[in-house]
Formats: C-alpha cells, sequence, structure tokens
C-alpha cells in the first residue's frame, strides 16, 4: 500500500484509460499520430489551430481539411473526452459551475468565475482526492482517478469557449458579452502534485502559445497543494513561472496532522522549506491558503506562530473562511477571531486577506466540490 501522500497511483482493475487526445501530445507527437494513420503531418498542425486557438473540436467546423479525412482525424485525436451534466450559475450567472461526466462515467466539476477586471477558472486534476482532508467535501469521498493531461486541459478549452461565446454574463452590470481568461487555479477536485506527469503536461499546453497551445500565461495559473515535499522539489525544477499555493491550515504540526493527514509524513517545517525554494526558482510569492476554522485554528496565538514562520518570506497569506461540508461539524470563524488572526499575522508585516468565497450557493466554493450526481 502506498503511504498517504505517495507519488504511487494504483489503477483499479479493470479500468479504462481515458482516449489519448490531441492535447495528451507533444506538437511532434501529433505530427507522429498524424503520419500513423497515413495523414500529411502538417494536418496536426491544422488540427492544433482547430482546437487550441478556436475552440472548434467539431469535425463539421474543420473547412480546410477534406470531408473524408475529417472522421479518421477526429476519431484517432479528438475523441470525446468528456460531457455536461449541467451546468449551474449564481451570482447574477457571473459565476458558472460545470458537472462534467467523463468516458468511464467519473465525475469532476470545473467553476468560471468572472469579475470585472478577470476571469478565474478552477479546475480538477483527478477525480476526487486522496488526501483526506477532514474539512474538505472531495477529500471524504476518496480518490477514483487521475484525469488525464487533456481531460485537464479540456475544462479549460471549453471553458475559453463559453466566455468567447458570451455564454457567462460580465461582472458589472453593464457588462457582458465575449471575455478572456486570465487565471487558472488548481482548486478544483484532487491533488495536482500527486498526478504530477499530467498536470506538467497540463501547464505546457495551456501556456504553449498558439496553435501548439493555448498560450497562456503561466504567471495566471495557480497550483495549489497539501504540499508533497519531493514533488514540490520537482515542481521548483521546471522553470515555470506558475504561482504555487500551499495549503497550510495549520502553523503547529500537532494540529496540521489533523487537519492535513499528509502532514504526518512531510511537517509544516519541510512543507515550507519546499515552498521557499520554489519562491526562490520561480521568483514568484508564495500563497498560503489557510481556513478559518470556528475555534479549531482560529485562535490569535495560532495567528501569531504563522506570522512568525512567514515573516521576511516572499509569501501571502489567503485566508478562507470554512465552507461548511455537509454534516460537518465545523463552521466558519466568528467575525471578532478573523479579524484579530489577520492583525496577528499582519503584525509581522505578512501581507494576508480573506479571500472572497464566490459560489456558495452552488456548492462551488472552496472545497465544495464532490461531483456526486443528485
Ligand atoms: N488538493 C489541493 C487543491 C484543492 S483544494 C490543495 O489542497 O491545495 C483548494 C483549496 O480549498 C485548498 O486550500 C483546500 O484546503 C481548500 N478547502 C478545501 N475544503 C475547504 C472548505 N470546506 N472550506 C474552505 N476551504 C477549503
Amino acid at each position: 500500500m502506498p503511504k498517504p501522500g505517495e507519488l504511487t497511483f494504483v489503477a483499479p482493475r479493470g479500468a479504462k484509460k481515458p482516449p489519448r487526445h490531441l492535447a495528451d501530445l507533444s506538437p511532434a507527437e501529433r505530427k507522429e499520430a498524424v503520419a500513423a494513420i497515413g495523414e500529411k503531418p502538417f494536418r496536426a498542425k491544422q488540427l492544433s489551430q482547430h482546437y487550441f486557438a478556436r475552440y472548434a473540436h467539431d469535425p463539421a467546423q474543420w473547412t480546410d481539411i477534406p470531408a473524408a479525412a475529417r472522421e479518421k482525424l477526429a476519431g484517432e485525436l479528438l475523441p470525446e473526452l468528456m460531457s455536461v451534466v449541467r451546468h449551474i450559475s449564481c451570482d447574477d450567472d457571473t459565476t458558472r459551475k460545470t458537472l462534467w461526466r467523463l468516458h468511464d462515467g467519473k465525475l469532476v466539476e470545473s467553476v468560471l468565475m468572472r469579475y470585472p477586471d478577470r476571469v478565474t477558472m478552477c479546475i480538477s486534476s483527478q477525480a476526487g482526492c486522496g488526501m483526506n482532508c477532514p474539512f474538505c467535501a472531495t477529500g471524504q469521498a476518496g480518490l477514483d482517478r487521475n484525469l488525464s493531461t487533456a481531460e485537464i486541459v479540456h475544462q479549460i478549452v471549453d471553458g475559453m469557449r463559453a466566455l468567447r461565446d458570451g455564454e457567462v454574463p460580465g461582472g458589472t452590470p453593464s457588462g457582458g458579452g465575449p471575455a478572456r481568461l486570465s487565471n487558472i487555479v488548481f482548486m478544483g477536485m484532487g491533488e495536482p502534485l500527486a498526478n504530477y506527469k499530467r498536470v506538467v503536461g497540463a501547464i505546457r499546453r495551456l501556456t504553449d502559445p498558439e496553435p501548439d497551445g493555448l498560450g497562456l500565461s503561466q504567471r495566471g495559473i495557480t497550483v495549489s497543494t497539501v504540499g508533497l515535499v519531493p514533488a514540490m522539489h520537482r515542481f521548483a525544477d521546471e522553470g515555470f513561472k506558475c504561482r504555487l499555493a500551499v495549503s497550510l491550515h495549520a502553523p503547529d504540526d500537532e494540529l496540521r496532522d489533523t487537519l492535513v493527514p499528509v502532514n504526518t509524513r512531510w511537517k509544516v517545517r519541510e512543507v515550507l522549506d519546499a515552498a521557499w525554494e520554489y519562491a526562490e526558482k520561480s521568483g514568484r510569492r508564495i500563497s498560503i491558503e489557510y481556513a478559518l476554522i470556528r475555534d479549531i485554528n482560529d485562535q490569535a496565538w495560532r495567528g501569531d506562530l504563522l506570522g512568525r514562520l512567514l515573516k521576511g518570506k516572499r509569501v501571502h497569506v489567503n485566508l478562507i473562511p470554512l465552507n461548511p461540508t455537509p454534516g460537518s461539524k465545523w463552521t466558519a470563524s466568528r467575525p471578532e477571531d478573523e479579524r484579530a488572526f489577520v492583525a496577528a499575522i499582519a503584525a509581522h508585516g505578512v501581507p494576508v486577506t480573506v479571500r472572497d468565497t464566490r459560489g456558495q450557493e452552488i456548492d462551488g466554493a472552496c472545497g465544495q466540490l464532490a461531483a456526486t450526481e443528485r
């Protein structure tokens, strides 16, 4: 049995792999795949143009490719990966959650949030999650499986298409119309660094220039982790300029062992050291995520301890009012405790903000992505 947080993943017996898709492949591999079915290698570029630059995965739209070749290419390189079960919107429709069904029936979710000045998409990297954090809805259900690179990328391709097509209203009363995606956060279902290779592949597809990829900025991508230390070191060596978020939730090992069970393997000290290494190599500030849970981790002395640990570092603290999961005995902090906690951190000169919790009424807010078909 792998220990918690170990990077091994054993596919359940009889599980069928997700179909191979253009977005799983590097540009060179795409050419080979096209040649292997007897098509001209330049068709790979045409397909990439359709998928990554026009978000057109319906062969009927590929008018620069002979009709006879379209079906063959589509079957080989653009199989249907997932279908929308439903969209649910709130915040005047500026927040939209999508429930997806994958080829094997597994369910995952993504959330689009449109603000006046930016659009953020929160995506899943695994179906379920194996990290077992007791306050997180996804953690309660356990891990189904890793998503493939293309299953991760496709959530964003579809989001970009929806924004282009004006399906998500703007964040201002007069706003609306088409929009561009500015930020991507790996804060949906799953632990991204436990699905390392596919997540790194997805980051390349998202950030390679069009038409090899989507041409998004690495700076606009945030990878959030419970603190898988060896994978954090490895990630620091990829040379990305992405933001790294660390879900700390407690400054002391005693409490963190219970809130983030993988802490029994890698301690607060080691997690923070790996984070500082990433900050050093990437030049980016680390984002420390901390869900404030009433009377559990929100004491001013813990805020003070956190401030001491982070003082002088390239860091920003993001406090998240706990979004209670169904049946949980825990809830968000009292306003006065939240204020005292913020002040205790700020007293050390550490930048701290409280996160806005969009999408609460559609179970789309932090930690609420647990794709049960109701
Ligand atoms: N596995 C990754 C990413 C997914 S969760 C990670 O843990 O970082 C994204 C963020 O939401 C994490 O910081 C997570 O701890 C937090 N979160 C989970 N459940 C929550 C809840 N019920 N209320 C508030 N934040 C929660």
